[in-house]
């Protein structure tokens, strides 16, 4: 199998932008610029591993972008983007990729319709890059007047994610590592590599100055159409020996434990598993594998804040939620307040939004004998439409 990592270019100092933060760091729709495109490279089926090259000064603010989120080590840039994504591409080269899409960390709004066009073109060409066709006019300027009217016939846009054949681009990197380059397509054009066009979308935009950013944040908040969807989720663990259980993210005294491989919070499961199902980005296993040790004894908050982040990277909202937790004992009433109340801080949601109910199976069955608990989830988004 074809195996693909995403390395995002996170190093630049951003003089553009007119800010002491740089702008692959600013807030985006409550979380940072970066964040955004991380998320959407995680979530793709073919992409295997996300990297970062990052400035060593920004080590703090990478950490938080970076929060949770399941990536390689991140690493430090050159003085250039293009020294920077060399050493990004080397730090892949002891277990390397078939293919490399690099992708700047500035466009935050990158598709998972354009990361599978570009996989899709670097099937019959050693590079592919996203682009959008030029429709403006273009005007030749001198001393503040027209000079001349370009043909824009043919002409692109160039975006990111720009896609390689690991090994070449490495090697046209490594070639060309003299040169003054301003996109990888560059590179790869030097060194005699043919590469494909394909549409990248008008919303890939790039946040260079904080009017890009304004615009952004305005995109997000609904300068587009949106749809509504709706997942569900279903959990199951069995009690084990223990004095306490967490559910929804409330340690509640009891004389048994929920068994599992994190902390076998059944509703923060179930809830997990509602949202991810309505964005359509599989599973909680598939985001975080119970077969890496890493998730061993985890705080199911991860898991819910990240399903959290990814309708955020989407442009998308939770409008609703809705938990059933199944099961004889513990009783849950005398904790349903506090639940809502934490589930609101683990969503960033209104308590009217948020619904928690409780029921028994009447003795019947495996969690009416008292063997474990079960939860079931309904979340309710709003998407915008085509992403
Ligand atoms: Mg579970």
């Amino acid at each position: 199998m074809t195996t693909a990592a995403a390395l995002i270019v996170a190093a630049g100092r951003g003089q553009r932008f007119g800010s002491k933060l740089p702008k692959q760091y600013a807030e985006l729709g409550g979380v940072p610029v970066l964040r955004h495109s991380l998320l959407t490279f995680l979530a793709h089926p073919q992409i295997n591993r996300v990297g970062v090259v990052i400035h060593p000064d920004d080590r703090d603010l990478y950490d938080r972008a970076a929060e949770g989120l399941s990536l390689e080590q991140p690493v430090a840039g050159g003085d250039s983007r293009q020294a920077s994504v060399r050493l990004g591409l080397e730090s892949l080269a002891a277990d390397p990729p078939d293919l490399v899409l690099i992708h700047d960390g500035a466009r935050p709004f990158v598709s998972q319709i354009a990361i599978g066009r570009v996989l899709d073109a670097l099937q019959r060409s050693p590079g592919a890059i996203a682009a959008q066709p030029v429709v403006d006019t273009l005007k030749r300027g001198q001393d503040g007047c027209v000079a001349g009217t370009q043909d824009r016939n043919g002409l692109w846009r160039a975006q990111t994610p720009q896609g390689f054949r690991y090994s070449e681009i490495a090697e046209a990197h490594r070639a060309a590592a003299h040169k003054n380059l301003t996109d990888d397509a560059a590179v790869a054009e030097l060194a005699g590599l043919p590469v494909a066009l394909v549409e990248g979308g008008q919303e890939n935009m790039k946040v260079t100055t904080q009017e890009d950013l304004d615009g952004a944040e305005r995109w997000l908040r609904g300068a587009v159409a949106f749809e509504t969807r709706v997942g569900q989720g279903f959990d199951v663990h069995a009690f084990g020996p223990g004095d306490h259980v967490t559910l929804c993210g409330l340690r509640i005294d009891h004389d048994a434990a929920l068994v599992g491989h994190s902390d076998a919070d059944v509703g923060l499961h179930a809830l997990t598993d509602a949202i991810l199902g309505a964005l359509g980005a599989g599973d909680i296993g598939s985001h975080f594998p119970p077969s890496d040790p890493q998730w061993k004894g985890t705080d199911s908050a991860v898991f819910i804040t990240h399903a959290r982040d990814m309708v955020s990277a989407r442009g998308g909202r939770i409008n609703h939620v809705d938990v059933t937790l199944i099961c004889e004992r513990p009783k849950i009433g005398p904790h349903r307040d506090a639940m809502v109340a934490r589930l609101a801080e683990l969503l960033q949601l209104s308590e009217d939004r948020i619904s928690v109910k409780a029921t028994t199976t009447e003795k019947l069955g495996y969690l009416g004998r008292g063997e474990g608990m079960a939860a079931q989830a309904m979340a309710t988004l709003s998407l915008p439409l085509g992403r």
